[in-house]
């Protein structure tokens, strides 16, 4: 395995509408291992493939046990294809980008999504997710069409250049 490079705002391939994978293979499991061993050394919570240069609609989450709650079990997702199929409520919360490194801002999100994806044995998956998980999905499902936490923002005085961790706190993938 590898600890991939993570590319940074202003690289065009994080404004591409990413590829559907439709097939897993071998090298979709590869890159997703990679990114699931990137993700901590990047001390981020997520990762989606445009973000380590690879167009293609693949994304990885890992949030490290004790996260959320003292007792929370890592959490953990390799998913291809993902979909919003459901969504309700509102939440509001500060985010940060693995790829806009060191800015925050606060973001409007759905509260609960229902997600589609295949996973890495090519079987349909659906994972209900609320709070910060649901705001995960949206952050890594933007990425795969281009899109970016701070073209979400709608106070813009919200955005703001802050310390290690603070940005550490607050950053998605
Ligand atoms: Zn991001």
């Amino acid at each position: 395995m590898a600890v991939l490079e993570i590319i940074l705002e202003g690289d065009p391939r994080l404004r591409e509408k990413a590829k559907r994978i439709r097939h897993v293979d071998d090298s979709v499991r590869r890159l997703a291992d990679n990114m699931h061993e990137t993700i901590p050394v990047a001390e981020g919570v997520a990762l989606a493939a445009p973000q380590v240069g690879v167009t293609r609609r693949l994304i990885v989450i890992r949030v490290p046990p004790g996260y959320e709650e003292e007792d929370a079990e890592e959490i953990s997702y390799r998913l291809a294809d993902p979909e919003i199929i459901r969504h309700h409520g509102l939440q509001v919360g500060m985010e940060g980008c693995l790829s806009i490194p060191g800015w925050i801002g606060e973001v409007p999100r759905h509260e609960t999504i229902t997600v589609k994806a295949i996973d890495m044995d090519n079987k349909p998956i659906r994972i209900k997710a609320s709070g910060h998980l649901a705001v995960i999905f949206q952050h890594e499902i933007d990425h795969l069409d281009g899109i970016l936490f701070t073209d979400r923002i709608e106070d813009r005085s919200t955005l703001r250049l802050v310390g290690q961790r603070e940005y550490e706190d607050a950053a998605e993938g």
